[in-house]
C-alpha cells in the first residue's frame, strides 16, 4: 500500500549554535549547501555543480530555494542565500505557499478524535491540556473540523511526548535540533504528533518553546497542510515565538486548510477594524509613536502611518514589519534600535528584522512583576535614558549600562510639571518630548510644558495642512 507521510522537524532559533551544521567544524559550506537541497529540494544530482547538457541541476535546486524564502534569486549561493540554509528549521521539504502534501492527503471525516498519550514534566498537565486543546481549535474554528478527545485506545490524532528513539523511523537528536514531527493524514501513524521530551516546552514563555504554538504548526500537518513560504504564516518552516493571548490564524494557513475541508458556517468576527484608522478621526488614541531609520512612524491597531510616505495613508503594519507587532504597547529609538513593547514583552529590531535573543520579558529589562504592560516609551537624548511610562508613572532605563535607574517609578507630573492623565504614547523630537495622553499631547521642552496639542494634529489629516 502507498502511504504517503511526512514529517516536520522543527527547530529552535536558540539552540542554533549547538544544533545547526555551521558548528559542525568539518562541514564545508559545500556540504551544508548539498545537504541541505538534498533534504529540502529533492536534489539528486551526486556531483552538484557539473553542468550535463548545459543544464545545472544544483543551480536550479538554488534557485528554487532562493525564490521559497524570497531571496534575489540568481542561482548562486551567495551569503545571504547561506545564512538561511543555516537557520534552524522544520525538517519537511519547503513548498509553494499553502501546499497541501503532494497526494493532497486529508481526512474523510470531519469529525476526528485525539489522545494525549503522556505528558512533559516541563508543565502541569492542565497546562498541557488547555495548549493542546487550544491547537487544535485553531484549525477547528475556521473549518467545519471538530476535535473530540479521548482517553484510552487509538485516536486519529495520537499525541505523545518522547527522547531519542521512541517508536519510529525517526528519532530525535537530544536537547536542540528537532522540536517535534508529525505525520499526514492516514491510518495508523499518520495523523500523529511526537514532541522532542529533550526541549523544555512552555505555556507561553518566550524561554523555552511554547507548546501551543509547537503543537498547532503540528496539527497543521496532522491535517495535510504542509509548508508555507509567506512569512508570518503560522505553516512557515522555522518557529519563532508569539504571544499566545493574541494568536491569530494567518490568512495563508486559512486559504491552506479551507482548500482541504472548506470553511465553517459560523460567523467569525473580524476582530480588527477592517478599513485604515482616519488621520483627522478627533477622536483618534494613538498606540506609540517613534523614529526608526529616519522616519516617524504613528502606530494604530494593525495600521501605521509613516512619515516618509504620509501620502499614501495608513498602511499595514506587517507590509514591512512582523505581523506579530500588531497592536502594540509604546516604542522608542535608541541610538542602536529600536524597541517596541506589547504586553509582558519587547521586540528590539535593527532595520525591520527582530534581533536574535528577543522578544524578552519585562521583567528581563529590570522592571518589577507588577507592571503588566508599558504603555509609553520614548529615549531621551540628554540623559541617555529610555523612560518607559506605566499609565501615571515612568522608570528610567539606563541604556549605557543596560539597567534600570534606582528610585524609580516616578509620578508622571513629578517629571513633567504640567501633564496630567495616563501616558498613552511618547515621542522625542529635537529635544523636545511629546506625551500623550488620549487625544491630547504635551509638548515639554526641557521637562518645561510648553504646549497642549490635538494628538492627531501631526498626522496627515488635509486639514491640518494650509491648502
Ligand atoms: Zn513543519
Ligand atoms: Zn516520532
Amino acid at each position: 500500500m502507498r502511504f504517503s507521510y511526512q514529517l516536520c522537524f522543527l527547530t529552535g532559533l536558540v539552540l542554533a549554535v549547538h544544533a545547526g551544521p555551521i558548528s559542525q567544524p568539518a562541514a564545508t559550506d559545500d556540504d551544508v549547501v548539498e545537504k541541505y537541497l538534498k533534504r529540502f529540494y529533492n536534489l539528486t544530482e551526486e556531483t552538484p555543480g557539473i553542468f550535463r547538457h548545459g543544464f545545472s541541476q544544483m543551480k536550479e535546486k538554488v534557485e528554487e530555494m532562493q525564490t521559497f524564502f524570497g531571496l534575489k534569486v540568481t542561482g548562486k549561493v551567495d551569503q545571504e542565500t547561506l545564512k538561511v540554509m543555516t537557520k534552524p528549521r522544520c525538517g519537511v521539504p519547503d513548498v509553494a505557499a499553502y501546499s497541501t502534501f503532494g497526494g493532497g492527503a486529508k481526512w474523510k471525516t470531519n469529525k476526528l478524535t485525539y489522545r494525549i498519550v503522556n505528558y512533559t514534566p516541563d508543565m502541569s498537565v492542565a497546562e498541557v491540556d488547555e495548549s493542546i486543546e487550544r491547537a487544535l481549535q485553531v484549525w477547528a474554528k475556521v473549518t467545519p473540523l471538530k476535535f473530540t478527545r479521548v482517553n484510552n485506545g487509538g485516536a486519529d490524532i495520537m499525541i505523545s511526548f518522547g527522547s531519542g528513539y521512541h517508536g519510529d523511523s525517526y528519532p530525535f537528536d537530544g536537547s536542540g535540533g528537532t522540536l517535534a514531527h508529525a505525520f499526514a493524514p492516514g491510518a495508523g501513524i499518520g495523523g500523529d504528533a511526537h514532541f522532542d521530551e529533550a526541549e523544555t516546552f512552555t505555556f507561553s514563555s518566550s524561554r523555552g518553546f511554547v507548546l501551543f504554538l509547537v503543537a498547532a504548526h503540528e496539527f497543521g500537518h496532522s491535517l495535510g497542510l504542509s509548508h508555507s513560504n509567506v512569512p508570518g504564516a503560522l505553516m512557515y518552516p522555522t518557529y519563532s515565538f508569539r504571544d499566545v493571548n493574541s494568536f491569530s490564524l494567518h490568512s495563508d494557513d486559512i486559504k491552506g486548510i479551507q482548500s482541504l475541508y472548506g470553511s465553517n458556517t459560523r460567523i467569525i468576527p473580524d476582530p480588527q477594524p477592517p478599513t485604515a484608522p482616519d488621520a483627522c478621526d478627533p477622536k483618534l488614541i494613538l498606540d506609540a509613536v517613534t523614529t526608526m531609520s529616519g522616519e516617524t512612524l504613528y502606530f494604530k491597531d494593525r495600521y501605521v502611518w509613516r512619515s516618509s510616505q504620509f501620502k499614501d495613508g495608513a498602511q499595514l503594519i506587517e507590509s514591512f514589519l512582523p505581523s506579530i507587532l500588531n497592536n502594540i504597547d509604546a516604542a522608542y529609538e535608541s541610538p542602536n534600535k529600536v524597541f517596541i513593547f506589547k504586553g509582558q514583552y519587547v521586540w528590539a529590531l535593527s532595520g525591520f528584522q527582530v534581533e536574535r535573543g528577543y522578544p524578552k520579558s519585562l521583567t528581563a529589562l529590570g522592571l518589577p512583576r507588577s507592571v503588566r504592560k508599558i504603555t509609553a516609551a520614548v529615549y531621551d537624548q540628554a540623559s541617555q535614558r529610555a523612560l518607559l511610562f506605566a499609565e501615571n508613572n515612568y522608570y528610567s532605563f539606563d541604556e549605557n549600562s543596560r539597567r534600570m535607574d534606582s528610585r524609580y517609578p516616578k509620578r508622571v507630573e513629578a517629571g513633567f510639571p504640567g501633564m496630567t492623565g495616563d501616558v498613552t504614547a511618547a515621542h522625542y523630537d529635537r529635544g523636545y518630548i511629546y506625551l500623550y495622553s488620549g487625544t491630547n499631547v504635551f509638548e515639554f521642552y526641557r521637562r518645561r510644558l510648553y504646549r497642549v496639542l490635538q494628538s492627531t494634529s501631526l498626522l496627515p489629516c488635509k486639514a491640518n495642512f494650509p491648502k
